[in-house]
C-alpha cells in the first residue's frame, strides 16, 4: 500500500486497536446484522447480498406514504419525486465509479442490461464474429453472450473465445489477456470481462485492456457486478466502451434491486447506435406528447427502457449515501488493509491446510479472498456457522470471504482465522 505500511500482529489487542484507529468504523452502526445469539453476525457474504442500511426502511416507508397520501401526483410531488427519482441516485453513482453523470444511468438490473449493452456494442460481422470472455465467468453471463451470438446467427463453440488460467494456475495472467488480444484483436468484436472475478476475486487492469482491445478496433465491456463498491473505479479515464453491474452486493441496495450501467461518453450522442428502446429513454421534454418516434436522451439514460422501481430506488439510495460520504478511495484504502489483514492470519496457519487461489498482489483484487481448504471444507463451513460468521461456500472446496470495509472489523477478521486455526489443529 502506497505509503500506508501497517506492520500487523497475530493478536486480539491488535485488531482491536486497529478498529480504535479506524475512521470509518462510524459506519458500522448505519447497518442492520443478522443476530447470532444476542450478538451481531460476522458478515463475510457483502459480495453476495450486502446487509441492510438502517435508514432504507425509512426511505421505503417516505415512498409508500407518499404514495398513500398523493396517488398519482406523487411523481411530481413530495420530498423525492418519483419522475426524477432515479435522477436522485446518478451524482453519487457517477463519483462511486469514476464516471460524468451522463455516462450513467439506475436502471433494470445486471442481466437485462447486459443484453441491452451488447445490442449496442457487439456487432458481429463475417470478418469480425467473436467475444472474448473468462472461461470462468459467472454464468448469467455466458448464458447472455451464448444466446447473443446465436441470435446474430453466429457459433457460440466457434465464435466466443475463453480465456483460460495456464495449466495447474488459478487466475489469468494479465499479459496472457493482452497476448490473445494481439493474437486474434482482429476476429474479436467486444472484449467482456468480468471485474472482479466472482469465483477467484481476481481483478484486471481495465484501462491496460481496454486500451489494447480498442487498439485492435474490438469494442470493450466490463461486468462490474464484484467490482462495483469494491474497487476504486475511473470508468471514464479508463475508457471502456460501456460497463454493468449490480446492486445488492457490495452496494448495500437490497435483494433483486436495480443495477447501474456506464455508457462511455463517446457514444453518448450517437443516435445511430442500434440500440432497443423504451419511453423512458425517450427525450424528457417530450416524452409526454406521446409522438411515435422515439429520440433517446443523450448519455446512460437513453437506454432506459422503463419507468423505474421507486421502492428499490429508495432503499438503494440509503446505501448510496453512505457510500458518497465515506468516499471510494477511503473505502478502498481500509479495504486494502482489512484484507491484508486477513492474508496475513492466513499465512500464520499450518502449512498445506489453506491455498489463497486470489492473487497476492492487492492492485488484482479487491476485498474478497477466495480460499481452498486441504482439511474437509464442509465441516469448517459448519463451524464458521455455529461461531456467528457468513461466508461463501462453493462445493467441493472453496470458501470466498469478502471483508466489505463499510461494515466489517479487524476483529471479524481475527476471530474468523480464529475459528480457522482450531479448526486446522483439531
Ligand atoms: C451476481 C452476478 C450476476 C447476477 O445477475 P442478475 O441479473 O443481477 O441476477 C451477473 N453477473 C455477475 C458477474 C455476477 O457476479
Amino acid at each position: 500500500m502506497s505509503g500506508d505500511v501497517v506492520r500487523f500482529e497475530a493478536s486480539e489487542e491488535f485488531a482491536r486497536r486497529m478498529d480504535a484507529e479506524d475512521a470509518l468504523r462510524p459506519y458500522r452502526e448505519e447497518f442492520l446484522f443478522p443476530d447470532h445469539g444476542g450478538e451481531p453476525a460476522i458478515y463475510f457474504v457483502g459480495n453476495s447480498l450486502g446487509l441492510q442500511p438502517r435508514k432504507a426502511k425509512a426511505y421505503v416507508l417516505e415512498a409508500l406514504e407518499d404514495w398513500e397520501k398523493l396517488g398519482v401526483e406523487g411523481h411530481f410531488r413530495g420530498a423525492h419525486p418519483w419522475m426524477p427519482y432515479h435522477e436522485f441516485l446518478t451524482e453519487q453513482t457517477a463519483r462511486l465509479v469514476g464516471a460524468h453523470p451522463l455516462e450513467v444511468v439506475v436502471m433494470n438490473t445486471l442481466s437485462v442490461n447486459l443484453h441491452l449493452m451488447l445490442v449496442s456494442f457487439y456487432r458481429p460481422t463475417p470478418e469480425r464474429p467473436k467475444i472474448l470472455m473468462e472461461a470462468g465467468a459467472f454464468p448469467s453471463d455466458q448464458y447472455a453472450v451464448a444466446s447473443q451470438v446465436r441470435f446474430h446467427g453466429f457459433d457460440p463453440e466457434r465464435d466466443i473465445l475463453r480465456l483460460a488460467p495456464r495449466p495447474g494456475e488459478e487466475t489469468l495472467r494479465p499479459e496472457d489477456i493482452l497476448e490473445t488480444l494481439e493474437r486474434h484483436g482482429r476476429e474479436i468484436a467486444l472484449v467482456l470481462l468480468g471485474n472482479v472475478n466472482y469465483l477467484t476475486g481476481q481483478a484486471f487492469d481495465m484501462a491496460a485492456i481496454s486500451r489494447a482491445a480498442h487498439k485492435q478496433g474490438c469494442r470493450v465491456g466490463f461486468d462490474l457486478a464484484h467490482g462495483a463498491g469494491n474497487l476504486q473505479l475511473s470508468l471514464h479515464d479508463d475508457g471502456p466502451d460501456f460497463a454493468v453491474w449490480c446492486s445488492y452486493k457490495y452496494l448495500n441496495g437490497g435483494p433483486g434491486t436495480l443495477g447501474g450501467v456506464f455508457v462511455h461518453e463517446r457514444h453518448a450522442r450517437d443516435k445511430a447506435l442500434p440500440r432497443f428502446a423504451g419511453w423512458w429513454g425517450h427525450d424528457k421534454q417530450t416524452r409526454f406528447q406521446m409522438g411515435p418516434d422515439f429520440d433517446p436522451m443523450p448519455g446512460a439514460e437513453g437506454w432506459m427502457l422503463s419507468n423505474p422501481p421507486i421502492l428499490q430506488l429508495a432503499a438503494l439510495r440509503a446505501s448510496m449515501e453512505l457510500f458518497d460520504r465515506a468516499t471510494m478511495p477511503a473505502l478502498r484504502r481500509k479495504s486494502e488493509r482489512l484484507t491484508g489483514y486477513l492474508e496475513f492470519l492466513l499465512d500464520r496457519l499450518p502449512p498445506g491446510f489453506v491455498r489463497v487461489i486470489t492473487p497476492r498482489d492487492s492492485k488484482q483484487r479487491g476485498a474478497q479472498l477466495s480460499l481452498r481448504f486441504s482439511k474437509e471444507p464442509r465441516r469448517l463451513l459448519e463451524k464458521l456457522n455455529a461461531a456467528g460468521i457468513h461466508c461463501d461456500f462453493r462445493s467441493p472446496d472453496v470458501i470466498r470471504a469478502a471483508p466489505a470495509p463499510l461494515y466489517t472489523s479487524f476483529h471479524d477478521v481475527y476471530r474468523f482465522a480464529g475459528v480457522l486455526e482450531r479448526h486446522a489443529r483439531d
